[in-house]
């Protein structure tokens, strides 16, 4: 029994694993595997309609919002939003919370001026910096919603900042209800909560468009991927029909609302566990934790390694931290059972009553 906790890639539902590999071999019985066929053809068409759609409904987006599928990952996402919507001399203000806000600041001080309306460095990036200042003139303010290196997550979203708002959701993405058409912006790369690497989700307010003086390369302006359907070029076509599939998924186990209160349990579960074994810390504030990425040390770091090696021997994927920050990270995306929350805490617990 392997219990998946990656950070990303990471785990993706079963069904959707059985279903993807079929259509490798043959699609929709057609003879024909998915990774041939064209992808302007009738086959491909309504893989690519059905997946927008299906995040429309699942978030709830009216007419404004549009839903792109785009290439090259969230990262790219951190250039292609300052060259579409932050003029040269115009001011962005963006949030520091970790190692990905940090990314996006440095990108769009390539276009424009960046001011820093909040930022937890001084905490070592373990808390969310709620005290913000936000420029009125500010072309936007860019959110990270979970920090997943961090561990952190904004539970309160700075919905009435005065200026469009912009977001990367990449590790929270489809994880719990928003007010998703409050935000102007939403971007995440698909391989953590909603398919496999390859595919980036954009939901843009297209009033938001257009108002840059400076000429935007025809693949990175978002208006021509609204024009054309998000098929300006050949799309990423076997990771759109994974999220496509992962987004059937999610809207079978109820959609977000439902999600959201599995992915609460789960979250109390491993936190519950982490705040009663004092053999284990959690260096992030509580009320800023993340429901996604869950960080945590020991208090004593010359066990980290037995700890470790225990917890291989049972099975368990993906639990060491990030580089930059050591120690542990579980990663408890939508598709992770409880079961597996389970399995870890049971091991946390045992582990604690033995050093105890
Ligand atoms: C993983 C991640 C990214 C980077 O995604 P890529 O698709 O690898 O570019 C950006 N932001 C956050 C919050 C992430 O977790």
């Amino acid at each position: 029994m392997v219990h998946n906790f990656n950070a990303g890639p990471s785990i993706l539902p079963k069904e959707v694993f059985e279903q993807a590999s079929k259509a490798i071999l043959d699609f929709n019985n057609t003879g024909l595997s998915i990774l041939e066929i064209g992808h302007r053809t009738p086959l491909f068409q309504p893989v690519m309609d059905e997946a927008r759609a299906l995040v429309k409904e699942l978030m709830q987006l009216d007419a404004d919002h549009e839903v792109l599928f785009l290439h090259g990952g969230a990262s790219t996402q951190f250039m292609q939003i300052p060259m579409n919507l932050l003029n040269e001399n115009d001011i962005a203000s963006y949030t520091e919370t970790g190692t990905w806000a940090n990314k996006a600041i440095r990108e769009a001080k390539l276009f424009g001026h960046v001011e820093i309306a909040g930022s937890s460095k001084d905490s070592d990036y373990t808390s969310i910096p709620y005290n913000l200042t936000v420029p009125p003139t500010a072309a936007y303010l860019h959110i990270t919603t979970n920090e997943t290196i961090a561990g952190t997550q904004w539970h309160t979203i700075p919905y009435d900042c005065g200026v469009p708002l912009v977001a990367d959701m990449s590790s929270d993405i489809l994880s719990r209800q928003l007010e998703f058409n409050k935000f102007d912006l939403i971007y995440a790369g698909a391989q953590k909560n909603m398919g496999a690497a390859g595919v980036n989700l954009v939901v843009v307010n297209k009033n938001i468009l257009g108002k840059v003086n400076r000429t935007i390369p025809t693949i990175l302006d978002y208006r021509n991927h609204i024009a054309e359907g998000s098929m300006l070029n050949t799309p990423p076509v076997f990771a759109v029909y994974v999220a496509m599939l992962t987004l059937q998924w999610l809207k079978e186990q109820g959609g977000v609302t439902a999600i959201e209160k599995k992915n609460n349990e789960k979250a109390t579960l491993f936190y519950n566990t982490l705040d009663a074994l004092p053999v284990f810390k959690g260096p992030v504030a509580k009320e800023d934790r993340s429901k996604m990425n869950a960080v945590f040390i020991m208090d004593n770091p010359g066990l980290e390694k037995e700890f470790q090696e225990i917890c291989k021997k049972e099975g368990m994927v993906g639990i060491k931290g990030h580089r930059s920050v050591g120690g542990f990270r579980i990663s408890m995306y939508n598709a992770l059972t409880i079961d597996s929350v389970k399995a870890l805490t049971d091991l946390m617990k045992e582990f604690a009553t033995k050093k105890g």
